[in-house]
């Protein structure tokens, strides 16, 4: 059994298929000469990555195989260590200025092709090189959008394991055959996460080396709103998680009957509830989950796994779909927010060492015009029905709001120049920088809504790297500097008579979702599925009881008060709602409650 953090709720018992082996197709760009020696240093780290990967690897599989079958990792060591392959590859890097990934790939397929050519045991051997090949470059790749599976998924799907997964590999794959991620790394904030709850696909991410300790076909149970991952589970495992899935699905079933009614508190305040999007596709089916619009479209999303950027008439057709099918529904939609953990490998070439700080989002934006002014244009022609609204990611000061508004204002007097008539749409800014909360009331002054982007003011606020599962106990969305910041953001938005939404993770975290509701924020966005319960809850309380716990809240010093308070609050109201599909972040942070969590509904089950 392995436990890691539970990033989308659901249970699947199938077959698992590695996604360790990769075919893979190489980024290929030259360096400055000032960039060599970074690298060739990071070349360096990425072999001992691989070297620390196989010796794991190698000890495994003596302890739990056998001896003989733990020397084929030796050989794999022993190549990593041959001069003549590294120095070869520092050699490239140097004289030719290759980047580091292409360098060792030059390499390497020389050697495969001279193994392929060769007989008996060296051909053999060309299998071993490219294994080599693929997890060398997994590391040294910053663009996982350049992955692709070598084997197909057979059908009837699988549960995919691996070390890492990205959002754009993820959308690589016939969604239908998905049946679930049980991923080593990430966290439940990782973009992949996000995707996975949109699509509806159960996931445990941060589990470890559970990619080391399972083959491809083993029998899994997956256990994604627990975050609990059993591998070859016995019967009895088998029948207990068959029932849990049962009462799963009778649970959403319910919640069907929430669908058409208002997100209302009993005491009759209204909170918009808006959807958050990744795929346009999606867009049809939010109204069938209760949404009364799109919060947050993530445009990022139809830039991925692709030759070339999408063109403006790409672009304009897609977001008019959004918009046209929604219409009179408010869209909004996000300009591109590539960067950090969504690489564009067209756009983010060059290796960063803090992506997630580095050359991303509206920044990106602002130095390539000609990508930003394409997607504006697009989103122009997209909104003549009135009811798109455009939001600008990563906003850090006011310069950077005023530079984005002004290229939208451009682009609406280049396109009337084309003769086309224009509207003009609401804009708005992302808050999640703390910079941006800083200088709140004067951001707000200048735009029609905000949107606290709490996925990433949480990690900036707290410099928690979000999608890092080893710091995950420190990600703590209920964490006073947090709660303060969005409370500021409410008060200067309503000073200037605008809408506050809140489109990050925690605004369907039932805890968080009381807490915003509480502090005055108008509109929470979320996967779409997610509405229905949060109707559910939200209907369940008195506003004014609510503002009255928030208000207590912000005078509290420590995040684990405020949990702690929060839960003797509104525990029991929730628990009483029977809703257990929630990803409940505050609730299982520790392997035991999962387990208790899991034994309890089993035992209700029972009886
Ligand atoms: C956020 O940061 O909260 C957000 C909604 O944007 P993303 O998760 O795409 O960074
Ligand atoms: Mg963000």
């Amino acid at each position: 059994m392995f436990i890691g953090q539970a990033a989308s709720p659901g249970y699947v018992i199938a077959k698992t298929k590695l996604i360790v082996r990769q075919k893979v197709v190489v980024s290929q760009y030259k360096i400055s000469k000032d960039g060599t020696a970074s690298q060739i240093d990071f070349f360096r780290k990425g072999i001992m990555q691989v070297k620390k990967e196989i010796t794991n690897l190698r000890d495994i599989t003596l302890q739990s195989v056998s001896k003989k079958d733990s020397e084929i990792f030796d050989s794999h060591l022993m190549i990593l260590q041959d001069p003549l392959l590294i120095d070869g590859v520092i050699s490239l890097i140097r004289n030719e200025r290759w980047n580091a990934g292409y360098a060792f790939h030059l390499k390497m397929q020389s050697l495969i092709e001279n193994f392929e050519n060769s007989d008996g045991i060296l051909k053999e051997r060309a299998q071993d090189l490219k294994d080599i090949y693929n997890r060398t470059l997994l590391c040294l790749n910053s663009s996982e959008s350049d992955f692709a599976l070598q084997e197909e998924i057979e059908e009837g799907g699988a549960v995919l394991t691996g070390f890492s997964i990205g959002p754009n590999m993820l959308m690589n794959f016939d969604k239908g055959k998905i049946l679930g991620l049980a991923i080593d790394s990430g966290s439940v904030t990782s973009h992949v996460s996000i995707l996975a709850r949109s699509m509806q696909i159960p996931a445990v991410m941060g589990l470890g080396n559970l990619s080391e300790s399972i083959k491809s076909n083993d029998l899994l149970i997956l256990d994604g709103t627990n975050g609990i991952v059993i591998v070859n589970p016995d019967e009895n495992d088998i029948n207990k998680y068959k029932k849990q899935i049962e009462v799963f699905q009778n649970q959403k079933l319910e919640l069907f009957t929430m669908r058409d009614l208002e997100p209302i508190t009993m005491d009759g305040k209204y909170i918009r509830l808006n959807a958050n999007i990744e795929r346009y596709e999606e867009a049809s089916e939010i109204t069938s989950f209760g949404a009364s619009g799109v919060g947050l479209y993530r445009s990022e999303f139809l830039y991925f796994g692709r030759n070339a950027l999408p063109t403006r008439k790409e672009q304009a057709e897609a977001y008019s779909k959004v918009v046209n099918q929604l219409d009179p529904l408010p869209v909004t939609i996000r300009t591109l927010d590539a960067g950090g953990d969504k690489m564009l490998s067209l756009v983010n070439a060059e290796v960063e060492s803090n992506p997630f700080m580095g050359w991303r989002s509206i920044r990106l934006c602002l130095d390539r015009k000609d990508i930003f002014r394409t997607q504006m244009k697009a989103l122009i022609e997209a909104g003549s029905r009135g009811n798109l609204k455009i939001m600008f990611p990563m906003i850090s000061s006011i310069g950077e709001l005023e530079k984005a508004k002004e290229i939208y204002e451009e682009c609406c007097a280049e396109l009337r120049a084309e003769g086309l008539s224009i509207t003009k749409v609401e804009l708005g800014a992302m808050i999640e920088i703390p910079s941006a909360v800083i200088i709140i009331e004067e951001i707000a002054k200048r735009v029609d809504f905000l949107s606290i982007g709490t996925n990433d003011l949480i990690q900036f606020t707290l410099a928690v790297d979000r999608s890092n599962g080893k710091i995950a106990s420190l990600y703590e969305p209920h964490h006073p500097a947090v709660l303060r910041s969005i409370k500021l953001v409410v008060e200067a938005a309503h000073k200037e008579g605008i809408p506050v939404s809140v489109c990050g993770e925690m605004a369907a975290d039932p805890l968080s979702t009381l807490l915003l509701v509480g502090l005055g924020v108008d509109e929470l966005s979320m996967s779409s599925w997610c509405i229905m319960e949060c109707k559910k809850i939200i209907r369940s309380v008195n506003y004014d009881e609510a503002r009255a716990i928030s208000t207590e809240v912000l005078g509290f010093s420590d995040a684990g008060s405020i949990n702690s308070f929060l839960k003797k609050k509104y525990s029991q109201k929730i628990k009483n709602l029977g809703i257990s599909s929630f990803i409940t972040a505050q609730d299982f942070t520790t392997s035991d409650r999962a387990l208790i969590k899991i034994d309890d509904e089993i035992q209700r089950i029972g009886s």
